[in-house]
């Protein structure tokens, strides 16, 4: 428990950590990875690149600042953390050299404004804040080898390599020790690590689940991200689409993840999916298929066009099967193809008035994922309808950011 003195201290430090807190989460990553340069191999580089990573490190410390005397209120960002840390593979040991170059990184930025006072408290708040996140790690860690899975990572083979759509190719993964998978909630995802030849270091990237639970392979879906604008390919996705063949291993560490369906709402149920960000809600609408769920479901995907339209015919067959399903399809930039099929309910993008024409009730169980555009303007559908935000769930194929309402 943290004394009023030190609560004091640490909300006396959030205007400054609103002003600094990227240049301080920048200075913390520098100064952790030339220490250890091994951690490398854990953390995504590509997203230390982008800022992608200081950023959210940055939201994160800003607001365990502010709500130092009621951390309570972030249990849904912890939870999201551990779900990741677990998956990765962060080990408590690692938590005093985050602390350690965390508060280095601290004075590095502040100066002189960073006095001992200011240190000891954020020395004091960082164990408690670690306290919190290896508790709730060790827990998750115990709580997957309840349920059959392992800890760390384990040698997976890639049995069946499936092209789903231009860019997105299925790999089903069956562990190499043959033994039963443990199950996982739809929407949770996998851990992969593999280590591309002209790549220094280990990379590791998260991928959702998309099918329903097999105890003989877990499925992954995943996107070709191709280089734009002078920026060269995604290092993993083009090495597992280029380089991977089945019958090759790959590392995966056990299910994780917080983004998961709630059967127990009676409410109907609403899927909307951007381009890849089909796949978790894949695995969530076959689970409720699998499972017999008793709720209405509807699942809306958006994509550019039919041609880049993945997993198509397992969405219509769930259509063709089930008097409680609906499915829409709307395309952005649709083809000729795709017009003489009249495949697709919508042209352009998903809106305010189009869901509600496609929907019969806000008083649902809205689950979505997609790029980030898209995961905004979703997000500002929902809120202008007036759902309710415990009715909201997103997930960010990304490090988490914060949706803002417009
Ligand atoms: P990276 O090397 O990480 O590059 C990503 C992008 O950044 C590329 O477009 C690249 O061109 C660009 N880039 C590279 N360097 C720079 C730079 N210096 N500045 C700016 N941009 C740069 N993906 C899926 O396909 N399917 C899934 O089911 C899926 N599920 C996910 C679930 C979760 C919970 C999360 C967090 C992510 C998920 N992802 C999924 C995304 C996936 O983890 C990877 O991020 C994705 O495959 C890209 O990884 P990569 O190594 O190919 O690309």
């Amino acid at each position: 428990m943290l004394n009023q003195e030190t609560i004091d201290i640490i909300k006396s430090t959030v205007p400054v950590l609103e002003q600094h807190g990227t240049d301080i989460t920048k200075a913390f990553y520098k100064r952790m990875f030339k220490m250890h340069p091994e951690l490398k191999n854990v953390f995504n580089q590509t997203n230390q690149k982008k800022n992608r990573q200081q950023e959210a490190l940055a939201n994160v410390v800003y607001h365990a600042a502010k709500h130092i005397d009621e951390l309570h209120t972030l249990a849904g960002v912890v939870e999201g953390i551990a779900h990741k840390h677990r998956s990765i593979g962060i080990r408590p040991d690692q938590y005093p050299i985050v602390g350690e170059n965390l508060l280095a990184a601290i004075k590095e930025v502040l100066g002189e404004a960073a006095t001992d006072e200011i240190i000891n408290a954020w020395a004091e708040a960082y164990g408690e804040l670690a306290k919190i996140f290896i508790g709730e790690e060790n827990a998750l860690r115990e709580g997957i080898k309840e349920r059959g899975g392992w800890d760390d990572y384990k040698p997976f083979i890639v049995a069946r390599k499936v092209p789903e759509s231009e860019v997105i190719t299925s790999f089903y993964l069956k562990p190499q020790d043959g033994r039963p998978l443990p199950t996982y909630s739809p929407g949770q995802y996998l851990s992969v690590r593999v280590q591309p030849t002209e790549q220094a270091n280990t990379q590791i990237r998260q991928y959702s689940l998309s099918d329903a639970y097999s105890p003989e392979y877990y499925r992954i879906s995943v996107k070709r991200e191709a280089g734009r604008e002078g920026l060269p390919d995604g290092i993993v996705s083009t090495y597992l689409h280029h380089e991977i063949q089945e019958g090759d291993c790959v590392w995966v560490s056990a299910p994780a993840g917080e983004f998961t369906l709630n059967l127990e709402s009676k409410k109907p149920i609403v899927l909307i999916s951007g381009g890849v960000g089909l796949t978790p809600l894949t695995s969530m609408a076959k689970t409720w298929k699998q499972q017999g769920a008793i709720q209405n479901l509807t699942w809306i995907h958006a994509a550019i066009n039919g041609s880049v339209h993945a997993l198509k015919e397992e969405m219509r067959t769930l259509d063709k099967e089930n008097d409680t399903f609906k499915c829409y399809t709307v395309y952005e930039r649709p083809t000729e193809e795709d017009r003489e099929n009249k495949a697709f309910d919508k042209e352009g993008y998903i809106d305010l008035l189009w869901l509600k024409q496609v929907l019969d009730t806000k008083e649902a169980e809205f689950y979505f994922c997609g790029p980030e555009p898209f995961m905004k303007a979703i997000y500002n559908c929902l809120l202008k309808w007036g759902v309710q935000e415990s009715s909201i769930h997103f997930e960010f194929f990304g490090p988490s950011m914060a949706l803002e309402e417009e």
